[in-house]
């Protein structure tokens, strides 16, 4: 979410004339190279109610994804007789900003549940359950910047771990335009103060993009690095999604 850049203020109290996000060698604020991600910690079946769940903290983020299904989808009138319904749910804690968040769904909330639902759509098989639904409860209990991502990237992961039939793993990341640079997962004041920010998922194996929006102004050559670089970034995330799962089945076999 960009905000007017007259509220450079807020950044550590100081004017955005004083303080750069970018130094003279290419480091951002939080000591990272332009193209480098935060650092990114992907835990899978963390809650033993839900079908299949997975935890994610990246950088400031973490957010938990839970899946319950598939189920019969109730009423009967919303039923698809022909594939289950993908129902995401995003949700931001009241606690999981600085200033405290008005409980229950807004427009940004329902917007994000969306798209998430439709780029899960794609990668479940859910010709192969007619009439049902799966519900995906992504909650981010604290928030930094990339939560879309973050939360995307940890509900691909926990639908695997319910057993799920899945084309790929979705992982999801950010790049953006801070200072005139492209740069990689945006943080919270990159958010805010840069140029432009664009939410990407991919799916690995087929190299096809399932979400993407923008948000500020590039051109057609920013915008294209910025896919490359999204996209190199997102078969980062994708070798943790999977090392997550192993580590996951690990336990579960010992066990
Ligand atoms: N944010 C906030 N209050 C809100 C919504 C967002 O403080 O009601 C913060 C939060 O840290 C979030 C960031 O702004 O991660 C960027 O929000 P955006 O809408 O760009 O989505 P995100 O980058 O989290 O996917």
């Amino acid at each position: 979410m960009r905000r007017n850049l007259n509220y450079g203020f807020l950044l550590g109290g100081m004017n955005m004339d004083e303080k750069k996000l970018i130094n003279e060698k290419n480091i951002r604020l939080d000591g990272r190279k332009l193209g480098e991600l935060r650092p990114i910690k992907i835990e899978a079946g963390v809650l033993n109610r839900a079908d299949g769940s997975a935890y994610i903290e990246w950088g400031g983020n973490k957010v938990l994804a839970a899946v319950y299904g598939p189920i019969e989808a109730k009423p009967r009138h919303i039923q698809n007789p022909t594939k289950a319904i993908i129902d995401c749910r995003y949700n931001m804690a009241a606690f999981s900003v600085g200033e405290r968040k008005r409980p229950g769904p807004g427009r940004r909330s329902i917007e994000i549940s969306k798209v998430m639902s439709e780029a899960l759509e794609y990668v479940v098989f859910t010709e192969k359950f007619p009439r049902a639904k799966i519900d995906v409860y992504i909650e981010v209990l604290q928030a930094s910047a990339g939560t879309r991502c973050a939360g995307l990237t940890a509900a691909s992961v926990a639908l695997a771990d319910a057993g799920i039939p899945m084309i790929d793993l979705l992982p999801a990341c950010a790049v953006g335009k801070v200072e005139g640079q492209v740069v990689l997962d945006l943080d919270k004041e990159e958010d805010n103060f840069g140029e432009a920010d664009i939410p990407l998922s991919v799916v690995p194996r087929t190299n096809e993009i399932v979400l993407l929006q923008m948000d500020g102004q590039l051109t057609i050559k920013e915008f294209e690095k910025c896919m490359e670089m999204g996209m190199n970034a997102c078969k980062d995330i994708y070798e943790l999604q999977k090392a997550a799962l192993k580590e996951r089945y690990a336990v579960f076999t010992e066990e």
